[in-house]
């Protein structure tokens, strides 16, 4: 499921989670036009408190349908290949320490 940009209300599977005026209500603002629109592009705002006097970053909202099973089944056979030759790889010099895990992101 996607979220609507409070501001231009385009779906979208990737918004900011921001404070963007006195009501301090959270919007969900698309990465774009939108989020530059009230916070200069800059993630915290950091030195542009004049200008952007009533914005707070509050993190990434992200789809998690997007990497469902549908959209995500070649791209996980895939990184699974890699994962697997990268292991073999490793195998032979660094062993289990140099393994780049991704548990709990089985769904
Ligand atoms: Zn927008």
């Amino acid at each position: 499921m996607t979220k609507s940009c409070t501001l231009c209300s385009t779906p979208k599977d990737i918004l900011i989670r921001c404070q963007i005026d006195e009501t301090q209500k959270w919007h969900f603002v698309c990465p774009g036009a939108c989020w530059k629109s009230v916070s200069g592009g800059v993630e915290d705002a950091r030195g542009l408190e004049g200008k952007y006097p009533y914005y707070k970053y509050g993190g990434m909202w992200k789809d998690r349908s997007a990497d469902g099973p549908i959209s995500a089944k070649k791209p996980r056979k895939v990184k699974e290949r890699q994962k697997e030759e990268m292991k073999k790889r490793l195998e032979g010099k660094a062993g289990e320490e140099a393994q780049d895990d991704e548990e709990g992101s089985t769904e």
